[in-house]
């Protein structure tokens, strides 16, 4: 399951997990945002992120990268929901979003890594 985007590229995931929990991702239309100014929003206890996917493809990545550093947040307990979240929550998801940027093929490294179970012989 995955959602297609408004322009051409890869289908956004239907969900992500995030330690224990699994989001549910939802895409949300310009309309649903333009009275708020938010481009996203991370639903705890409705375990919902929604991303507005009416935007330029880097903006749209990076929203979600957003919402799941809100995910992360709560999920591992850092601090209760405060304005001091949304600035760490910002810097994190603009940071990682520039590593990812500036560093093709370090994702799916990444990636992979975290799915090894073991050292595996390379040869
Ligand atoms: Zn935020």
């Amino acid at each position: 399951m995955s959602h297609k985007l408004p322009w051409y590229g890869p289908d956004m995931p239907a969900r992500v997990k995030v330690g224990y929990m699994t989001f549910i991702i939802e895409p949300w239309k310009h309309g649903n945002t333009i009275s708020t100014d938010r481009l996203g929003e991370c639903d705890v206890a409705g375990q919902t992120i929604h991303v507005n996917t009416e935007m330029a493809p880097a903006k749209v990545a990076n929203t979600l990268m957003h919402e799941i550093c809100h995910a992360i947040y709560y999920v591992y307990g850092i601090a209760k929901q405060d304005a001091e979240e949304e600035h760490a929550v910002t810097m994190m998801a603009n940071g990682l979003s520039g590593v990812l940027v500036d560093n093709p093929g370090l994702a799916e490294f990444l990636d992979q890594l975290s799915r090894q179970e073991a050292w595996e012989d390379a040869a």
